[in-house]
């Protein structure tokens, strides 16, 4: 019970990599201000989830892309749940296509969500934690970001945008207690990868050093530890979780 009286914000856990951190951290003592965008009835299942395991848990529904929506994540966290300990910074799309195909929005909505809302969410919650002179942030970027594939412009783009946010982000935040991490997967099964791993799973894995896709909590598992107490002294990196996706 490592995370016994903290309370965690996690964006995108109605589903995925999301719902895993949500209830890896909840199963460890931690209450939860659940953030999704449009999927009620599987953000109310990981809620009741998170319920049943005897934590206090919020659902929080907001487009992360929306300006206006990180203040109010943030404010209602701490409105209804006291305080935030730990910002997870998971909610995250793709708009896979090379760039001669893209239009506006596929360049736009991809910034906004991966590397904008981050941003804003980390604007308000920082302000909270720096009072306390406390607290973990953990974003999740992508292999994309230092290795990225054909389509992804867009998409490794604002992940690269994001650990270089991560590194700034630490270096503002480490004299207050507030120590800032990103974690880069590889290929987890989610339906983000599911069309993905369903056209082309042996070549995926034939570039991979581990010879099978994650489950989501491979993910929790490693934000986990960046967020807790026994993490004091690692900030600003980059940790990989992705069997050596690239490296044969
Ligand atoms: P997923 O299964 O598609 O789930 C995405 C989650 O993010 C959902 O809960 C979704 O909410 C939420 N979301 C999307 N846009 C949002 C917005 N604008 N505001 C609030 N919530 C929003 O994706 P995933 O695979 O779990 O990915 C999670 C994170 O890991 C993303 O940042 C992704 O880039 C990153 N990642 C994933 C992989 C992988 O292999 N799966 C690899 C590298 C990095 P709704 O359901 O309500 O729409």
């Amino acid at each position: 019970m490592e995370f016994e009286g903290q309370v965690a914000l996690v964006t995108g856990a109605s589903r995925g990599i999301g719902r895993a951190i949500a209830l890896r951290l909840a199963e460890a003592g931690c209450d939860i201000a659940l953030n999704y965008r449009s999927s009620t009835a599987e953000a109310e299942d990981v809620a009741e989830r998170i319920a049943a395991l005897g934590r206090n848990v919020e659902l929080l529904p907001g487009d992360v892309a929306r300006p206006e929506v990180a203040r109010q994540l943030a404010e209602a966290a701490c409105e209804k749940l006291g305080r935030i300990d730990i910002l997870v910074n998971n909610a995250g799309i793709g708009r896979d296509k090379l760039l001669l195909a893209m239009d506006a929005d596929d360049i736009q909505e991809v910034i906004a969500t991966n590397l904008v809302g981050p941003m804003f969410l980390t604007q308000a919650v920082a302000l909270t934690m720096v009072k306390r002179r406390s607290g973990r942030i953990v974003n999740i970027s992508s292999t994309a970001a230092s290795r990225p594939g054909k389509g992804q412009a867009n998409y490794a783009a604002s992940k690269g945008g994001l650990e270089a946010f991560t590194k700034a982000m630490a270096v503002e935040l480490g004299s207050r207690g507030i120590l800032v991490n990103a974690v880069a997967p590889g290929i987890i099964k989610t339906d983000l990868t599911q069309a993905l791993r369903n056209a082309a799973e042996s070549e995926l894995l034939g570039r991979q050093v581990v010879n099978s896709f994650a489950e989501p909590e491979a993910v929790a598992d490693a934000v986990a530890y960046l967020a807790s107490p026994r993490n004091t002294y690692t900030t600003g990196t980059v940790l990989a979780v992705d069997g050596g996706l690239k490296m044969v």
